[in-house]
């Protein structure tokens, strides 16, 4: 992929045009790219994303398995297809039996080269056994299903692949974001169509609109929580392929 001239040195977003006034506060800010695939506002959307997913407040986390990753980016675009198409299937089966199922998944590999999706669903508990019964019946390898314990490092957690790129040059956060979006087709993550809710658990329209609730929501939370969290310390909470 071509690299942006202004990338090789970048320490902000590379794709700055101009700054807008904020009417509300009389603030002047940068306008930058916004985009998933910048080294510098990609991550940053991926850390409001978390926020967004906790708003959301699923209480269910699930890792599915789909085999040995492809080493060749053609190969593996084909897998993840699969992969999507899978989860797609799965969802399906468990509302035709009765379960209400909003979800948020992100796919991504593990260090052993395994293909596998996060999976952090509100709604009804399924059962772990018939969780992997299903999971198989759509041809998945492997799967496992237990209660969110801490949801604020988990949110992060299934991220990280985006997220790590705020400990990076924007050039090395480029290259992070490119991986994540050809795991993800293109997305951040995927969700069902009601997954997103604000502080109150009122459905909203979709991912953009969470963020934007996320945003306000931590707007009005003491400055001091505001750090980000180095993405090293992100620690898993459930079963890892
Ligand atoms: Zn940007």
């Amino acid at each position: 992929m071509a690299q942006h001239p202004n990338e090789r040195d970048a320490t902000d977003c590379p794709r700055i045009r101009g700054r807008y006034l904020v009417p509300a506060t009389g603030e002047v800010k940068p306008a930058r790219c916004g985009t998933c695939k910048c080294g510098w506002c990609g991550p940053r959307l991926a850390l409001v994303t978390a926020w967004a997913i906790q708003l959301a407040n699923p209480t269910w986390s699930a890792v599915v398995t789909a085999g040995e990753a492809q080493a060749s980016e053609a190969e593996l675009e084909g897998q993840v297809r699969q992969l999507q198409e899978a989860i797609r299937e799965l969802t399906a089966d468990l509302r035709a039996r009765g379960h209400d199922w909003q979800a948020v998944w992100v796919i991504e590999v593990s260090p052993r080269a395994i293909l596998h999706a996060h999976v952090l669903q509100r709604g009804t508990r399924v059962p772990p056994p018939l969780f992997l019964a299903r999971c198989r019946a759509v041809g998945l390898d492997w799967a496992a299903i237990r209660p969110i314990g801490r949801l604020t490092p988990l949110a992060r957690y299934v991220l990280k692949g985006a997220i790590a790129g705020l400990d990076l040059s924007v050039p090395r956060a480029v290259g992070l974001m490119r991986r994540h979006l050809l795991l993800n087709g293109g997305r951040l993550a995927h969700s069902t169509r009601d997954f997103w809710t604000d502080e109150g658990g009122e459905r909203l329209g979709g991912v953009r609109e969470a963020r934007t609730a996320a945003l306000r929501a931590r707007s009005r939370t003491p400055q001091s929580e505001y750090r980000f969290l180095p993405s090293h310390r992100l620690r898993p909470d459930g079963a890892r392929p």
